[in-house]
């Protein structure tokens, strides 16, 4: 049995604690189901917030990026970082603007990261952000060439210091607002991640036909209504 992530006082929420889980499935599926990660750190005194790709492999949250790039130079550095992950589920539609909500599911996750430096393992590990978008995928592409290996640089941060916040469900407004509704219309919007029809690139021959990576891409989850 895998380990739920150690609850610190930085990682405990306050806001709303019934939201709040700390269960390794709960965070593993979230971050199983995402694409984006936004890297939080500081420059000196300039917060930043940046957008990147990841994948999570067993207890390890991997990301990559350029060499050359601030951003990873600061974290490989030691530069302690605030990991998000966030799926939007549906619009809460209530009777005041103060019951508004949005159904959702997150996770912060909080750390400092170790680089990934031995080839092989560095080839894994690319392989499996390539992997977490569309599975498969890596299987179909050449591998990595040395060159392409010594310009990107892999970091990992444990899932030690991690949480999730999850809504769901109907907007919970004050008794008098249902009361005196007035014809205001509440409820839920869902919203989900749909993909369109590929569009091939001006080289793939005619009749080459879409993969199974692209063509049945779906992100991992359970379906939501
Ligand atoms: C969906 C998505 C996935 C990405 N995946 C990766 C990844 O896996 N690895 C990776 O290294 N990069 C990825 N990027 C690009 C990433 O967001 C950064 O632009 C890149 O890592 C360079 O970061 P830096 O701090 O070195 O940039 P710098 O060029 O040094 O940043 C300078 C300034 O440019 C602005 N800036 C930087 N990035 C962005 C941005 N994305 N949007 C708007 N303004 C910006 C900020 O003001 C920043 O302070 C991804 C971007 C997106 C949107």
């Amino acid at each position: 049995v895998t380990p739920s992530p150690g609850r610190t006082p930085g990682s405990t929420l306050k806001r709303l604690p019934e939201r709040a889980r700390y269960d390794r499935e709960t965070i593993d599926a979230i971050l199983d189901e995402g694409l984006v990660c936004h890297v939080g750190f500081a420059d000196g005194l300039q917060p930043l917030v940046i957008p990147v790709a990841y994948a999570r492999v067993g207890e390890r949250l991997l990301l990559h990026g350029s060499a050359a790039s601030r951003m990873i130079r600061l974290l490989a550095g030691g530069t302690p970082a605030c990991l998000t992950v966030t799926h939007l589920d549906g619009l809460v539609f209530a009777r005041s603007g103060f019951h508004h909500s949005m159904n959702y599911r997150s996770v912060v996750v909080l750390g400092a990261a170790v680089e990934i430096l031995d080839p092989n393992e560095k080839r894994r590990a690319l392989d499996a952000i390539i992997d977490h978008v569309a599975p498969g995928r890596a299987a179909e592409l050449r591998p990595a060439s040395d060159k392409e290996l010594r310009a990107t640089r892999v970091l990992a941060f444990t899932l030690d210091e991690a949480s999730a916040k999850v809504r769901v469900g109907p907007p919970k407004d004050a008794a008098d607002d249902v009361e005196t509704a007035n014809g205001c219309w509440a409820g839920v919007l869902p919203l989900r991640l749909v993909p369109q029809t590929p569009v091939p690139d001006e080289h793939v021959p005619a009749g080459l036909p879409v993969p199974a990576t692209v063509a049945g891409w779906r992100r991992p989850g359970r379906e939501r209504g």
